[in-house]
């Protein structure tokens, strides 16, 4: 294969697999799916649209009497109200006492996988079976059982071969992979009130990165009833940390569900030794890093006025109570503070002075992030 990297609207995606080794997977797929079924005739169903490409190899490779249909799934995400998965393509008719094998081009978090079972669960067919020609088991949730795989690939977004960013580079014959090497990930550090939001919500236009704020994400969780936002609630009320595990798995799901970002802005996270550490692990895993941790300072006196003001207006109980404000603070000194060192050690470590006008510190925030480049 061509070692060219390419561009597909504005991301530049490097090469990953080369087509011999895309169809050396599909060969031996081919031969495991034949010694199960080749006494009878199954019927392959292929999920559009990125399975077009991975359906056509997989039959010629595959020598025995078959049959072909597809399935397309809308992207509407969970189920309707009515419990029933939307369907822009339906499953085959006369599958009754059939053997079922869908062929998903990637199987990653295992959403997609879902409906595909909840689709095929109600229909009369013997049975149905689940072939993935890729498969980021890092992120599988392990709801089903995958029947076939063809190859096991890291977390990385990828295109190529039947998969699109946008629509395109589903034509390549290769599987390319985004090249993260531009991407910008920062960590904005401080206690509550520095105004690590306000900055984001300027520094996230500016350089074109996802702002995750964990705050935030237990406020609409909390505000949704989920599990989650109840289990953070009592927490959060008296001005504590939410355990690390919860967060932590939070944090990760956050970043999962946003595969095409060029960045990150991790607000109010980490706020732990075990959430900095994991953190890193995780980042590494996908093939990015933190590129630095700007730390926005302010007295607390100023921090406690700036909350009871914001408190006012926002009816954020935690900000509208002193006890629970200095609280936080505690928890900050504690727990969060030491991650100053932790940064430090990696010469990642910013300091900025968060006093002044809104866009004052802007600027001096992008005075930093500019260096970095
Ligand atoms: P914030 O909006 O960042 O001030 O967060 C509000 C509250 O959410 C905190 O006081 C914690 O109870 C909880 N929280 C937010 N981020 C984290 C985190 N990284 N670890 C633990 N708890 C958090």
């Amino acid at each position: 294969m061509n070692g060219k990297l390419i561009k597909l609207h504005d991301k530049v995606f490097k090469p990953f697999l080369g087509e011999d080794r895309i169809l050396e997977a599909i060969n031996k797929m081919a031969d495991q799916i034949a010694n199960d079924y080749k006494d009878e005739v199954p019927i392959f169903v292929g999920v559009l649209n990125g399975a077009f490409m991975f359906v056509s190899d997989f039959l010629k490779a595959y020598q025995y009497p078959c049959e072909v249909s597809f399935v397309r799934l809308s992207s509407y995400q969970g189920l309707t109200s009515t419990g029933i998965v939307e369907t822009l393509l339906d499953v085959p008719e006369n599958i009754e006492g059939r053997s079922i094998i869908i062929l998903e081009d990637v199987i990653d978090t295992g959403r997609t996988l879902k409906k595909l079972v909840h689709l095929f669960s109600q229909t009369n067919a013997k049975e149905f079976k689940i072939a993935s020609l890729f498969y980021k088991s890092e992120i599988y949730n392990g709801e089903y059982a995958i029947d076939y795989v063809g190859l096991e690939i890291p977390d990385t977004f990828i295109v190529g071969y039947g998969l699109d960013y946008n629509e395109l580079g589903r034509n390549l014959r290769e599987v390319y992979q985004l090249n993260q090497t531009n991407m910008i990930n920062l960590v904005l550090f401080g206690k509550p009130g520095a105004g690590k939001g306000t900055q984001a919500g300027f520094l996230k236009e500016k350089y074109n990165l996802k702002h995750i704020s964990t705050g935030d994400v237990f406020r609409y969780n909390i505000k949704n009833g989920t599990e989650l936002g109840k289990l953070a609630k009592s927490y959060i009320d008296k001005g504590d940390l939410v355990p690390d595990e919860v967060t932590i798995d939070m944090l990760k799901d956050e970043v999962e569900k946003n595969p095409q970002a060029s960045g990150f802005i991790f607000d109010g996270f980490p706020r732990t030794a075990a959430q900095a550490e994991a953190l890193d692990n995780f980042l590494e895993s996908k093939d990015m890093q933190v590129d630095a941790t700007i730390a926005l300072e302010a007295e607390d006196d100023i921090l406690v006025s700036r909350l009871l003001e914001r408190g006012k207006e926002s009816g954020r109980s935690d900000d509208q109570d002193e006890s629970k404000i200095r609280n936080r603070f505690d928890e900050y000194n504690q727990k969060t503070a030491p991650l100053k060192a932790y940064y430090e050690k990696q010469g990642k470590f910013h300091s900025v002075n968060g006093i002044g006008e809104i866009l004052e510190i802007t600027e001096r925030l992008s005075t930093v992030i500019d260096a970095l480049a």
